[in-house]
């Protein structure tokens, strides 16, 4: 008998490294898997050698640094004037590894979990793995709305859980105030969790504060607030993140943890906490880096006849490849383009469960000026010659 549980056997790796693996072996640009390609901030990096020259480098708590717990709450209260108390924050290694944990306390046999596609590519797996069921709701590009009728019809005696991107990832998209009212009111009215992956909060070009769904009201209580050092920072491998809940579900949520990775390197989790105590000042520069990163890959792909969809949010663009006059779909065209173009894209299918779009392609801006217009080029000709394929 195979001795490997039935969800691991056949599963490929993730698309975000599939073809980042292309993009190396191809020579390629890589606009494919998110990060930027900025170096770190110097007192990022002084900040992480002097933690680890001066501070302990032994087990911190398992729940996270008291200094870095008190560093988010402060935080939070300055950005989105949240009240969070030290003892409802856990620090975990990275999001992807909090959305495991949050996953794991709170699916159990038989639940179905409600989410919105696209889907970040660990949720529904996760979801299985818990023993639950995900269950698809579909948004519609361009505008990715969240309907109040398409998530009643969702919802069955055995629905537990929702999970909400927002921001989204892949399409940017930023839900409108009435929208998290109305998904707060549907959780407080069918007795649901909701678990926020809130990792593109810090990452948002319409100049709005964000707004956790955690803060709606009635939701303090029935949310689960998911962030990511990665994202706010642009330093991805740090693979810092944290857990924000109340009373005995952050206790919950913090002994899921405890046996996942039990604690998160200290000297990140220090950088992390001098970092989040930063002024709006310091962080500016590099936030007016992406826009501008983000206005010239917008204004490159518009020139070059490819139809960008709106979004507000995260470090991506999507094109719509159909209303573009490209008659591929998205996958066809990742899979040629990095090897014919030279240039790594992820198509959104590829985190879409069920029937959705097959038209459209994510790309990462977070690049310098010259690559950027590099990776245009290069597109614009490539364009060129899947209008000639038959
Ligand atoms: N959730 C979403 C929606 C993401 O986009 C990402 C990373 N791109 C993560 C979770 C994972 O974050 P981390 O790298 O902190 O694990
Ligand atoms: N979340 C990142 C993205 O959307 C990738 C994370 C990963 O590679 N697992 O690009």
């Amino acid at each position: 008998m195979n001795p490997i549980h039935p969800i691991y056997v056949s599963m490929a790796p993730t698309i975000f490294e599939h073809m980042s693996a292309l993009a190396k072996a191809h020579g390629a640009i890589n606009l494919g898997q998110g990060f930027p390609d900025d170096p770190p901030h110097p007192d990022m990096v002084a900040a992480v050698a002097r933690a680890i020259r001066e501070k302990s480098n032994q087990y911190p708590p398992a729940f996270g640094l008291p200094e870095l717990r008190a560093a988010i709450c402060d935080f939070y209260r300055r950005r989105q004037g949240l009240a969070l108390s030290t003892d409802q924050v856990v620090v975990t290694s990275g999001a992807t590894e909090a959305l495991a944990a949050a996953i794991l306390t709170l699916v159990k046999e038989g639940d179905e979990v409600l989410l919105f596609q696209p889907a970040y590519d660990s949720y529904a797996p996760m979801i299985r793995r818990a023993g639950g069921t995900p269950v698809s709701i579909h948004l519609r590009p361009p505008d990715w709305r969240y309907d109040a009728e398409q998530l009643a019809a969702a919802i069955t005696p055995r629905t537990r859980l929702l999970i909400l991107n927002d921001p989204l990832n892949p399409a940017g998209k930023v839900a409108s105030e009435a929208e998290l009212a109305m998904i707060a009111d549907t959780c407080i009215r069918h007795d649901l969790i909701a678990i926020c992956d809130e990792v593109w909060e810090d990452v948002r070009f319409d100049g709005l504060p964000h707004r956790s769904l955690l803060a709606m009201a009635g939701m303090a209580e029935r949310a689960v607030k998911i962030g990511s050092a990665g994202k706010i920072f642009g330093l991805t491998g740090w693979k810092t993140g944290w857990l924000c809940a109340s009373g005995d579900l952050a206790q919950a949520l913090g002994r899921a943890h405890q046996f996942l990775t039990f604690t998160t390197p200290p000297a990140l989790q220090w950088a992390v906490a001098e970092g989040l105590g930063q002024s709006d000042d310091w962080f500016a520069p590099q936030h007016r880096r992406w826009a501008a990163s983000r206005e010239q890959l917008s204004r490159g792909l518009d020139v070059a006849g490819f139809v960008v969809l709106p979004g507000a949010a995260t470090w991506f663009l999507c094109v719509d490849l159909a209303a573009s006059g490209i008659a591929i779909s998205d996958r066809d065209f990742s899979e040629r383009a990095v090897r014919e173009a030279g240039v790594a894209t992820i198509p959104v299918s590829a985190l879409w469960e069920g029937e959705g779009p097959r038209h459209i392609l994510r790309l990462c801006f977070t690049k310098d000026g010259p690559t950027i217009d590099a990776a245009v080029e290069r597109l614009k000709r490539f364009r060129e010659t899947v209008r000639e394929t038959p």
